[in-house]
Order: structure tokens, then sequence, then C-alpha cells
């Protein structure tokens, strides 16, 4: 095969200069495929492997760990095979990493309504087997392909399917503990639904809807703008940077880690073997001594749904192909309201259908009440105990769409998002020829140490239970990864927050008052109205509110004595208020009272206060509102 002698350099590294390498991961004489990390820099900000802009064997090394680099200076000799690419410089090939990724999220982020994505449509991942990578440096954590079992390419101590945060993180975990270890994607950008489809996208979407929304109220305070124009494409690609930077970070870290990463379709065909079917339709096959399931879970869909690009799910929602005028959207849990809260930003007039007969249905009335005060005028409207009977997509004109409950009745509707929940994956991983139990709403129980009934597997994140939440997939990946290696480990976390980024934010955490009463709990409350606290003001906003229930049995004005229960449950609405909960998921964890929250001393002004002041009107020493004594 023809080679080419060149020079590879450093590339491009932003803003930093004169780093110091701190590892060469070659040697001369080696062969290196196209993006096999060269070296290893640090700065004081960040950690950064040099990836090869080309295939070829490394003729000499013209750095050495503890030299100092910046862009240009040269890494080491190559001579590159054939690939045209090889003529670039390194900095070329990293900007071909970056659309790789970016095709990757917005490959999955343009997916059509009926599943979570496309057909993956990059190549296959690019990382190859364990021998084709560097033989020098931290390589303990590589799985190694000469150990494969039963004809398997590869064997990998822990073996993880699926690269959500329940999948990456359970992976780095376990690399970082010293397991060799294999991560299976089918998409091309590692991340899962969170990352690419979720939790980032919508964030960075909610937080474009809530500047135009602050940039009409600012009309008030005397700013004016002028009209405005939203192009919805512009608005897509910045989200689709954001989304890229961390799952291009991701690819770096398991890089980094030395975590091998395969991308295509896995299924298991035993307790130690697991097929993936590469995009190319190529299959390989690994063999494990842990696994650790982190498939996640997909939009469910309604019954006799019609396919139709103009009924969207959250991942064709969230790849803005347009902003319809009227909008229809089936569900106001978390997600259905917070996609609604983009699209009415966006201009389009919407309506919100509920089976439930409130909003948020896990969260208490008191606290969705303001919510709900300041959306009910800004959509066309919100139909509780309502749903919906059918709808047609007739070729021409829009959707019709047959409603029963509130507004019973056929409407039209320009496009309908249905945000019914998500179905777990575990029914599609031929898990049965592992021996693992699946539900048959395809949940993969799990004990405390996210072991299934199959003691060397795991399940993690969506796919092994509710709430289906990103900061619980991934707390269970490094469970699942420490049990692996043989630590103590378990889930032990009393609760898990939940957030809804809508405006304002409704965020609870623990127990809830309706929980409360529905099993018989005694407890004490404190609560504090935003209206009192300065910084919300300042936010030219009042309608907040935060509330705490104690322990009965101590407390002051409600809990009457000294002193106070520990804290149970804390629930806020307000702008940031999703900020403010992990401060009362700490507490609890920690298993403070009252007091212990109110002599905290918050910064002023901060809407942290108004947890401090929540504590003080539980206690009965709150001096920022009078509370008339109990008698
Ligand atoms: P996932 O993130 O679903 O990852 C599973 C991965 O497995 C995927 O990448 C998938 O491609 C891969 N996979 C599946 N099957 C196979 C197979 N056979 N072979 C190979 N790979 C496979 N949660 C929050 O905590 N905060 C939020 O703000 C939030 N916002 C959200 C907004 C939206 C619109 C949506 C849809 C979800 C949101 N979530 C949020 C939920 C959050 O995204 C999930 O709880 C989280 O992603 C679950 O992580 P996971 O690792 O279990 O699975």
């Amino acid at each position: 095969m023809a080679t080419e002698a060149i020079t590879v350099r450093v590339p491009d590294i932003g803003d930093f200069r004169d780093v110091e390498v701190i590892e060469v991961l070659v040697v001369p004489g080696q062969q290196v495929e196209k993006e096999t990390s060269l070296i290893t820099l640090e700065s004081d900000k960040a950690t950064l492997d040099i990836p090869s802009p080309a295939a070829g064997a490394v003729q000499e090394l013209l750095v050495a760990a503890g030299d100092r680099v910046s862009e240009g200076t040269p890494i080491l000799k190559l001579a590159a095979t054939a690939d045209k690419t090889a003529d670039a410089p390194a900095a070329t090939a990293d900007a071909k990493q970056e659309q790789e990724q970016k095709q990757g999220a917005a490959a999955q982020g343009g997916a059509a309504s009926a599943g979570e994505g496309p057909a993956p449509a990059a190549p296959p991942g690019k990382e190859g087997p364990a021998e084709k990578r560097p033989q020098q440096g931290r390589q303990q954590g590589a799985p190694s392909s000469a150990a494969g079992r039963d004809g398997a390419e590869l064997h990998a101590e822990v073996l993880v399917l699926g690269a959500g945060p329940g999948g990456y993180t359970a992976a780095f975990r376990a690399a970082d503990l010293g397991k060799k270890t294999l991560l299976v994607e089918r998409y091309p950008a590692l991340g899962g639904v969170c990352l690419n489809v979720g939790c980032i996208p919508s964030k960075a979407l909610l937080h474009a809807a809530r500047v135009l929304a602050e940039v009409e109220e600012m009309a008030g305070a005397g700013i004016h703008f002028r009209e405005r124009e939203i192009r919805p494409g512009e608005l897509r690609a910045w989200t689709e940077t954001v989304v890229a930077k961390l799952t291009g970070g991701l690819k770096q870290l398991a890089r980094q880690r030395r975590v091998e990463v395969w991308q295509g379709e896995g299924r298991f065909l035993g307790p130690h073997t697991l097929a993936v079917r590469a995009p190319d339709g190529k299959e390989r096959l690994a063999s494990f001594d842990h696994a650790i399931v982190a498939a996640g879970s997909r939009p469910a869909r309604l019954p006799g749904q019609p396919a139709d690009p103009r009924i969207l799910d959250s991942t064709s929602a969230l790849a803005l192909q347009e902003v319809p005028a009227t909008l229809l959207v089936a569900g106001g849990g978390i997600i259905g309201l917070e996609m609604a809260t983009v699209y009415q930003a966006l201009g389009s007039r919407v309506t919100v259908v509920e089976m439930a007969d409130r909003l948020l249905g896990g969260c208490d009335p008191d606290i969705v009440a303001p919510l709900q005060k300041r959306i009910e005028p800004r959509y066309e409207a919100i139909l509780l105990n309502s749903r919906i009977e059918s709808i047609e997509a007739p070729e021409r004109g829009p959707l019709q769409v047959r409603l029963s409950g509130a507004r019973a009745g056929s409407e039209t509707f320009d496009a309908v998002l249905v945000a019914a929940g998500r179905h777990p994956n575990g029914g599609q991983l031929d898990l049965e020829r592992a021996g693992v139990r699946v539900t048959k709403d395809g949940f993969v129980p799990v004990d405390q140490q996210q072991r299934t009934n199959v003691s060397h597997i795991y399940a993690v994140g969506d796919i092994a239970s509710q709430p289906m939440l990103a900061h619980k997939a991934s707390h269970e990946g490094k469970v699942a990864a420490e049990v692996a290696a043989g630590l103590k480990s378990g889930f032990e976390g009393r609760v898990i927050p939940s957030i809804a980024y809508t405006d304002p934010e409704v965020a609870w955490v623990g127990l809830t008052e309706t929980e409360a009463r529905a099993r018989g709990i005694e407890y004490g409350k404190g609560l504090f109205p935003w209206a009192a606290n300065g910084r919300s003001l300042t936010l030219g906003r009042d309608e907040g509110l935060t509330k705490l229930l104690f322990e009965r049995g101590g407390g002051g004005a409600d809990g009457g004595g000294e002193g106070g229960g520990r804290l149970l449950g804390m629930a806020a609405v307000g702008p940031a208020a999703g900020d403010l909960i992990a401060e009362g998921a700490l507490a609890i964890e920690m298993g403070c009272d009252a007091r212990d929250l109110g002599l905290t001393v918050h910064p002023h002004p901060t809407l942290s206060e108004t947890v401090a002041m929540a504590a003080e009107a539980f206690e009965g020493t709150l001096t920022d509102l009078y509370l008339p004594r109990r008698r």
C-alpha cells in the first residue's frame, strides 16, 4: 500500500498554549488507525488527547512526556497510508470528528415520529478492536481481543449495553476501577436519549423560550425590542452545537479511559455473549464476565396513532422542523409541558390535553397552581380529564382529532405532540437468551445492587425502573460498575428529585403532601412565598413558593416545641426552582431538621433564601414575614 511521510502537529486546541504533554501513547514502529490517540495534553482546565489525522506507521516521536506544546508543535512523523486525508493537519481531523459528532446528534435529533431515531446513518464506530489501539500508555482498561471466548472477537470484563447516562457512567466507572470495558451503542454519538434527544436539547430550547419571555416581560420595565424574528434552522443548529460539545466530550472521555466503543445494535445470545450488528450489517461477537444493561426507553405512542410527520414525539419535536400554527400536546406531564413551553414561546397556539384531573401528577396541586395560572391565559386551552380518542391525518388539510372529556368533539390541529410516557426497551434485547427476566411492560427488575435475576447481569436507568430520570440512571450506573468490580456498593439514595423546566419551573423531592395524606403520615409544614423574596422581585416575578415538610413531633409554629423533626420533602415553584431542589435533597440525605436549614447562612439576595425562610416559618423564627402565632 502507498505511504506518504507526514509530520503530525498539534491542532487548534482553542485558547491553550504551552500545554504539558503528560503521556505519549504510541511508540516508533507502531501501526495506528486514523483517530488513534497519539499524546495526552493536560492544562489547568482540561485533559485532551490528540488523535492521529490518518492511519499509518509511527516513524519518529518528536515530543516526550513533560514537553510543553502549542498549536503547530510537531508531535511525530507518520508514514501515512494512501488516504488523502493524510495530507490534512491534525486540526482538520479534529474538525472532521466534531462534524461526525454533530451528524450523530443530528441523526438522532432528526428522528421520525415512529421511534427514537432513524437508522444510524454514520459509518461504523471509528474505534476498532483492541489490537488496533496503541500498545503503550494506560492500556490496562482496554479489552483484549485475544481473550474473546467461544469464538467472540473480544472479551470484556464489563460489557455495557447502551451509552446513555446510565451506560456511559457505568462504563467509565468500570474502566476507572481497572476493568476491561466494552461499551456498545447503536448510534454514532454517545450520551443516549438524555444528551441527544432529551434533557440537553430540550433545556437549550427552553432557555431560548425563557429569553423570549424575558424580552417581552422587560417591556413593563421600559425596555423595548423591535419585532422578533425566529429562525428555526439557526435555533436547531445552535442546540446541535450544544449537544455536540457534550457528546464529543464523552467520546474523548471514553478514549482517555481506554473504554472500547462498538457502534451497533446489541442482542444477547447467551448469559456471556452479545452479538452486535454494526450499521453496515456486519455482526461482531463479544463475550463478557459482567454485563450492564442500560438500553433505556422509547416514547409511547397512542393506540392506533397514524404514521404522519405532523404527529410528533419528543424526539421529532426537538428536531424543530417547523413551528406549527396550532399544536395539540397530548400529556400534561413534565415532557409535554416542557415542549408546550418551547412551542408556545416560538409562536404556536398550544392546547394541552391530559387524562388526569391535574397537571404534573406527581407534584402537590398548590405547587403546580402558579404554573397553571401563568400558562392558562397563554395557551389556547388546558383540557383536564380529557383524552384523544382518534387522530386522522388526511393528505391535505390539518389533522382531525377527536377528543373526549372537557371539550368532547372533533377539532383540527396543524400538529399533535404525543408526550404520553415512555416504554422501557427490555423486550428488544433478547435478554431471555441470557436467562434475564423482563416484565411484560419491558422493565428489567433489579435488586439494590442493580443485579437482575442473573447475578452477573445488571440493569440501570430507564430500563430498570421508574422514575425515568438521567440522574437516577447515572447513580445506578455507578453502583452496577462498582458491584461488578467487586466493591460493596448499593443504590441507597433516599430520594430522587424531579424537575419540570417549565416557566415557572416546578421541582419536588421526597415526600409530597398528597402522598403524606394518602399514606397517613403526620407532618409539619413551612411555607415561604417568593413575593417576599428580594431576588425573585428583581427578576420581575412574584408567584413562586417554597414548601418544606418535616417529621411531626418537633418544630415551632406548626410542629409544636423546640427544634423540629427531620426534613421529609421539599417542593418549589418559580423561576430557577429546579436549582433550589438540590438543597432539599441534600438536607433529606443528611437528616437535617428545620433548625439546620434556618441557621445555615444563605446568601442574600438569592432564591435560596426561600428555603431557609420556609424552615424558619416552620420553626416560628421568621422575621421577613409576619405570621400570627397559633393559639
Ligand atoms: P438512555 O438515555 O435512553 O440511553 C439508552 C441508550 O441505549 C441509547 O443511546 C440507545 O440508543 C441505546 N440502545 C438501546 N438499545 C440498544 C441496543 N439494542 N444496542 C445498542 N444500543 C442500544 N431526565 C432528567 O433527569 N432531566 C431532564 O431534564 C430530562 N429531560 C428529558 C427530556 C426529554 C424530551 C426526554 C425524552 C427525556 C428526558 N429525561 C430527563 C429523561 C432522560 O433522558 C432519561 O431518563 C435518561 O436518558 C435515561 O438514561 P438511560 O441511560 O437509562 O437510557
